[in-house]
């Protein structure tokens, strides 16, 4: 099967150049190099080997630890409880989990663990001050952002609005 050296995607025979990066496919894929391979910054990139670190019970708290973790060079990602809403509003009323890479989860873990026994909570100024140090915009952050809480207002009638649709159907 040709293979691109470049992106590692297989392609079926016949083909001869890649259509994402343009190279001429190989036969064989030569081994992993890993130290080329990765992006630049090495904490962005996705984990190899998630296990579950932790649930928050914001998306300001997931996004919070997410920089956090980041910043310590830990790859990690979050995954919404249940996400309809998320895709709608950019917020999740049920918390999101977090994961990492499983060699690194006692060091992400310490690192949380430090972060929340000095400071208390994830304030809304340290998640800005860390999406800033990640490389986000900070004006994202809902309690700067009136959009943001415009959003979350509406999730919260949404979600009211399904509730009460609900008891209707069921007891009506
Ligand atoms: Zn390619």
């Amino acid at each position: 099967m040709p293979w691109c050296p470049q992106c590692r995607t297989e392609y079926r025979p016949g083909f001869t150049h890649c259509a994402d990066c343009g190279v001429p496919l190989v036969d064989e894929l030569p081994p992993e190099a890993p130290s080329e391979e990765l992006p630049p910054d090495d904490s962005l990139r996705r984990p190899r080997d998630p296990v579950h670190l932790l649930h928050c019970p914001t998306t300001l708290d997931a996004d919070a630890t997410l920089a956090l973790l980041r910043s310590f060079g830990i790859p990690c990602f979050s995954q919404p409880d249940m996400g309809a809403e998320k895709i709608y509003t950019g917020f999740c009323l049920t918390g999101e989990h977090i994961y990492v890479e499983a060699s690194q989860a006692e060091q992400a873990r310490e690192i949380v663990r430090g972060f929340r026994r000095g400071r208390g909570r994830v304030d809304p100024a340290d998640a800005a001050a860390l999406m800033e140090q990640a490389g986000e915009p900070a004006g994202d952050s809902p309690p700067s952002n009136p959009f943001a809480t415009a959003r979350t207002v509406v999730s919260v009638l949404f979600a009211l609005a399904v509730v009460v649709w609900f008891f209707r159907w069921f007891f009506g």
